[in-house]
């Protein structure tokens, strides 16, 4: 049996570029990434990529937007005031939020710009339509614990970490 399989907790290293090498993310540096094998924690692209690998497994991954964050809509941020945010709702460019539109679907949004009393809002992730290029090494295995299996994600590196939901 491989190492990485469904259901498994995966610890990653990693370090995010994209086409022109540019470092956009890394754990390089820090503690391991985990995430529960076959449960969507990752990109789709990357998942694929290190299913039926074992703990050792280095790589170079080139992962399509399609793969990734998805394709660009080529919309552009909307504009919104700021007074349609609670006023002590702190908000920060990259973060993300869902919005619930006319017909009542739930969309994800990012904050791509802060301007003095305007929010710039985009439906793309901010790293839609980018090509990911993940130098990604399997620093270790371990199997869920129940809980994490019922949530659908890892709590922390050894599945012992508390959180609110
Ligand atoms: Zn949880």
């Amino acid at each position: 049996m491989p190492d990485v399989t469904k259901g498994k907790v995966v610890l990653i290293h990693y370090t995010l570029t994209n086409s022109e090498g540019e470092e956009l993310d890394s754990s390089r540096g820090g503690e391991p990434l985990p995430y529960l094998h076959g449960h969507d924690n990752i990109v789709p692209g990357l998942e694929k990529a290190l299913d039926g690998k074992d703990v050792g497994f280095r790589e170079t991954v080139v992962v399509a937007p399609a793969d990734g964050y998805g394709e660009h809509s080529g919309f552009a941020p909307q504009a919104v005031p700021r007074d349609a945010f609670p006023a002590d709702m702190p908000l920060e460019e990259g973060m993300s939020f869902v919005v619930e539109n006319e017909m009542g679907d739930q969309i994800p949004v990012w904050i791509a710009g802060l301007q003095d009393d305007v929010v710039l809002l985009d439906t793309n992730h901010p790293l839609a339509g980018v090509e990911l290029h993940f130098d990604v090494e399997v620093a270790g295995v371990r199997d869920a614990t129940p809980d994490e299996l019922l949530h659908g994600h890892p709590h922390g590196l050894d599945g012992d970490d508390d959180h609110e939901h």
